[in-house]
Order: C-alpha cells, then sequence, then structure tokens
C-alpha cells in the first residue's frame, strides 16, 4: 500500500520544474506564451547586439580552449539562464542579409522559412515514412511537385527527397549513376575489372570529389574537364574526353553538369552535354545511360525566368538586368534533360541550412536504391510512402522541406523574380561602376550571376587587357603573384573596416582560375543576394575598395 499524500522525492520535485522547460503537449495557452516569450527573450538579447555592421556584436575569435574545458554540471539550469548562452554564440556572426554584407552564397531566411523550421523542432515528424511523418511527408511530396514543374520535369514521373546539403544532392545522383552503369552494385559492390569514372568541370564543386571518394569510385576517376573563359565546361573537351573514357571500356557513373559554379556562376550548356551524351550511347552501343546529374544548387532558382515575359517585361528590369537573367536562363530552362538535379533552397532560396532536394525525373530510378528488392516503396497512397526504404538517412527532419514549401507558397514566380531580379540588377551596377574605375576589372566578365569577382590594380596597368594576359601568359608568376598579394591586402582592409561599421563586407575567392604560369588568379567578390542591399552599397564597395587601394599602395596599410 501507498501512503495517500506522500512527500515528493528530490527527483519528483526536479521532474516538475524540468516539465516547465518543455512546450505544453495538451492545451495550455499560458504555457504556449511562455514558449514565445522564452523565443522573444532570445530575438530582444540578439537586437542589443545589432548595429550598422554587418554583424552581431562585434569580431571575435572562437575560444577553443574554453570550448575545451566544457563538461556537463551536476545541477540543471533555467531556461532563463541558458538563453544568453545561446545567444552569445551569435557574437561575431556575419549577418549574410545585412544591407552592407556582399560575402558568399548563404541564404537570408524568410519569416515562414524560420516557422518552416520552428514547427518541425517543435512536434519532431520523421520523413523516413509516412507514418511518423504524416502531413510532413505530404509536404516533401507537395515541394517536389511544385519543383519539378518549375525545372520541366513531369510531376507525375519526377520524385524528390530532402538530404544533407547539395553534397547529398550529388551522392544520390552519383549513387544511382553508379547502379546504372554497375548493375546491382549496391548488393555486390564494385567489382568491374576496369575504373568507373565521374565526369565534370574543373569548376564543379569539390563535393564531386567527395562523393567520389565516399562511393568507393575514388578521387583519381574523378576526371576533370576544362572550362572556357566563361566558366563553363569546354564542350569539345568534354566530348572526347567521354569517348575516350568510355574507348577505355571505362564505366561512367555520372556526368555532372554544374549550373551556377560557386565562385563566379558559370553555367554548363546542358542541352549540349545531353547531346554528345545521348550521341555516345548509339556509337558505342552501351547497355546504360550513363548518368547525367545537374549541380544546380545555385542555378536552380532561375527556372522562374523560364516563362518570363521578356518582351513585356512585366517587372520592369533593366535592359542589362534582363540580358543577365536570359543569359543564365538560356542553359537553365534545359535542366528537364537531366536525369537527376539538385537543389539547394539555403543556396538561392531564401531558407535557413540545411535546405536541399534531390529530384529525380523518373522516380522508379529509385527503386536501385532499395534495400529490399521485392518491395515496392514508391507508392503515393496513404499510409504507403517510405522513402526510408531508398534513402541513405534512414532519420530524416523535415526542417528543410518546411522552410521550402513556406517560400515557395510566399513568393511565387514573381516572389523569386524580384528577389533574383534585384540581385542581379545590384550586380550588373556594380559591373558598371568597375568598369568606370581605370584601376578595377571584372574577372568573371563572361558570367551573369548575383556574383562579381574583381582585381584592383597599380598604377600604369592596363585593365582592359591584364585579366587575359595574366590568365594566359605562360611567364608572368611574379606579375600575378604581386597583384594577388595587393588584392589580399585591400580585401583584408575593407572587411575588417566593414566589420567595424564602415563600408560594406565582400568575399574573397583565393582561386578564380588557375593561369597559364601556374599561379592561382585570386578576386575579391561581390555576392549580392540581400532583399536589402541597394545602389548606395554598390558605389560604397567601390569607393571602400579605392580607398584601401591607395593606402596599401602608399604603404599607408
Ligand atoms: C555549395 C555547392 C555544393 C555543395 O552544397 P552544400 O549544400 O554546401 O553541401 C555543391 N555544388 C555547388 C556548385 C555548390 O555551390
Amino acid at each position: 500500500m501507498t501512503e495517500a499524500h506522500p512527500t515528493p522525492s528530490p527527483y519528483q520535485e526536479l521532474l516538475k520544474r524540468l516539465r516547465n522547460a518543455f512546450p505544453s503537449p495538451v492545451s495550455d495557452p499560458v504555457h504556449d506564451g511562455y514558449v514565445v516569450f522564452s523565443l522573444l527573450r532570445a530575438l530582444d538579447q540578439v537586437d542589443s547586439l545589432k548595429s550598422d555592421a554587418p554583424i552581431v556584436g562585434s569580431p571575435r575569435e572562437p575560444d577553443y580552449a574554453f570550448a575545451l574545458a566544457q563538461r556537463l554540471a551536476e545541477s540543471p539550469r533555467t531556461v532563463e539562464s541558458v538563453i544568453p548562452e545561446l545567444v552569445n554564440c551569435l557574437q561575431g556572426m556575419l549577418i549574410w542579409g545585412h544591407p552592407r554584407s556582399q560575402v558568399n552564397v548563404v541564404s537570408f531566411p524568410s519569416i515562414p522559412s524560420i516557422i518552416g523550421v520552428v514547427l518541425p523542432s517543435m512536434y519532431n515528424p520523421n520523413l523516413c515514412s509516412d507514418e511518423t511523418g504524416r502531413g510532413f511527408s505530404e509536404a516533401e511530396v507537395r515541394v517536389a511537385s511544385i519543383v519539378s514543374d518549375l525545372v520541366g520535369y513531369h510531376p507525375g514521373e519526377a520524385g524528390g527527397v530532402f538530404t544533407f546539403g547539395g553534397t547529398g544532392t550529388l551522392l544520390y545522383g552519383a549513387k544511382i549513376g553508379l547502379e546504372k552503369a554497375v548493375p546491382d552494385c549496391m548488393r555486390s559492390g564494385i567489382r568491374e575489372a576496369a575504373p568507373v569514372a565521374i565526369l565534370a568541370s574543373d569548376k564543379s564543386h569539390y563535393a564531386v570529389l567527395n562523393v567520389a571518394g565516399w562511393l568507393g569510385i575514388g578521387h583519381d576517376q574523378v576526371v576533370t574537364i576544362p572550362t572556357r573563359a566563361n566558366n563553363a565546361i569546354d564542350l569539345d573537351a568534354f566530348e572526347s574526353i567521354l569517348r575516350a573514357t568510355l574507348s577505355r571500356g571505362h564505366r561512367v557513373a555520372a556526368i555532372v553538369a554544374t549550373m551556377g559554379t560557386t565562385d563566379a556562376f558559370g553555367v554548363d550548356d546542358l542541352g549540349a552535354m545531353h547531346a554528345v551524351r545521348e550521341r555516345c550511347v548509339e556509337e558505342f552501343q552501351l547497355r546504360y545511360r550513363p548518368h547525367l546529374h545537374a549541380d544546380a544548387v545555385i542555378g536552380w532558382a532561375w527556372t522562374v525566368f523560364n516563362d518570363y515575359d521578356y518582351q513585356r517585361n512585366p517587372l520592369g528590369f533593366r535592359g542589362r538586368s534582363l540580358r543577365a537573367i536570359a543569359a543564365v536562363q538560356k542553359h537553365v530552362r534545359h535542366l528537364s534533360l537531366a536525369d537527376s538535379i539538385g537543389i539547394d533552397f539555403h543556396k538561392t532560396g531564401f531558407a535557413p541550412y540545411v535546405s536541399s532536394m534531390l529530384l529525380i525525373r523518373d522516380r522508379a530510378d529509385f527503386q536501385r536504391l532499395v534495400r529490399d528488392r521485392e518491395s515496392m516503396p514508391y507508392l503515393y497512397h496513404s499510409g504507403e510512402y517510405h522513402p526510408g526504404m531508398f534513402t541513405l538517412e534512414t532519420t530524416r527532419g523535415a526542417a528543410g522541406t518546411m522552410s521550402s514549401l513556406a517560400n515557395l507558397l510566399l513568393l511565387g514566380k514573381d516572389g523569386f523574380r524580384a528577389l533574383l531580379g534585384h540581385a542581379v540588377e545590384m550586380a550588373e551596377l556594380l559591373r558598371e561602376l568597375v568598369a568606370a574605375r581605370p584601376e578595377l576589372t571584372v574577372v568573371n566578365e563572361e558570367n551573369y550571376g548575383p556574383v562579381t569577382l574583381f582585381r584592383a590594380y597599380p598604377e600604369g596597368v592596363d585593365t582592359f587587357s591584364i585579366r587575359d594576359q595574366e590568365l594566359h601568359d605562360p611567364d608572368r608568376a611574379a606579375q600575378v603573384a604581386t597583384h594577388n598579394d595587393l588584392n589580399r591586402r585591400i580585401y583584408g582592409l575593407v572587411h575588417r573596416e566593414a566589420l567595424n561599421g564602415k563600408g560594406v563586407a565582400i568575399g574573397f575567392t583565393e582561386n578564380y582560375r588557375q593561369t597559364a604560369s601556374g599561379v592561382p588568379l585570386v578576386a575579391m567578390k561581390s555576392y549580392v543576394l540581400s532583399p536589402f542591399a541597394d545602389q548606395d552599397q554598390m558605389k560604397t564597395v567601390i569607393d571602400h575598395v579605392l580607398a584601401a587601394r591607395s593606402a596599401v599602395l602608399s604603404g599607408q596599410a
């Protein structure tokens, strides 16, 4: 027999307190208020760290000595005392969406996309199966359908899964391609005498190498194909290398078309690559079709312009911007020719990390990844959708799915067009300003995205011809290195000033392209994605770069 009113044990007392640290599982509007208020408390603390500078708080280096000394405490703490510890992690963090921030290809998440992270965090769906994912599983299919239609796939045949980043989308693409080239290697492993290759341009993302390594294909089997001045794959080289690879009897697990390179926004001619693939399948009488994967993690968003009326130009973009948009869209509109496509909402889709989806033209291809081949996993009937049977991940959270859905609903085609068009418009403006200055030159002249790579030079350098001389003259190693150093120092100065509230934080690339002399060409980078960027900031970039250039050249910095 238990006592009627036993004194609560210490653990029960503790439990009672700890329950307050959780949202209420049953209706309790008062406690919901506490949940929201705790969030508000955190935001309020972040707010007090904001200034004119594009950074939270002040610049600081991570303190790893402090981090290494951390241990689990004996006693619990209050919600209120944990919040400042979490907020403190934002100290020194760049604010990507700040009007004075043009650092890299990182999204500034919209409000609905943030709610898209909060809701699954509270209710914890698992996209492994619709038994555990419910409406969130439906949301994943919904996003896949919307984006399939956008890229030109047939939503009734296509399929899509969210995964752990752009790298994950490439892994899926290459794995499906590997199964086509080496049938059933999921079960029996790669036991071919001849190597299996992956082909990609020399400006493709290093994730291609990672994927080749992790799939057991090997870094050495990644065949890199030269790019042209526009940072797109050299089609003649692609064709001859693909032929040579097949002639040697090697299998091709994947051909990767990069639709928007990471630094320069080079876009491969996917249509032409597809035609080359088709020709080779025919001529070599291949028993499989080498898988064509479009790494469109950056460029996918430009598909919203596929049916834009360029003649009427209802959104009123400047002629220059319109041309720039059309130049990218010209290749992106062929995305439906790819067998699979990698899409990052966290790059050009205004969603938080990690929001990456692998889209596949024919969802029956997922069948190649199923562990138990007898089962048919890819049905959309209620209670029968189990992507966990073919995904690499077992548990998959729904944050990426939900924030992507949120932005698709929020923005529609015109919303994306306005945000991306604005970014391109700002980049074009910067290019005009650079062109007007004899001290500066744009290096990714032939690319037309939101990113501008540019270099500054000392007095007396002809900035009309210097870029091509530096790229192609094998005897200029010393000169390129000297100019690289100048640009590195200008960038350092501009960046430091920006973090202290003066000017704009820009980015830098250590290897825009390899030059004929063997020294990589570095460049300053302006990556505009913030909806809050405006003309004034583009002028500020130039002013600060020129001032820093003078300071460095005169030895004052
Ligand atoms: C960023 C990027 C990747 C890798 O994507 P993550 O989301 O960072 O894993 C792959 N390809 C290209 C072209 C990229 O720019």
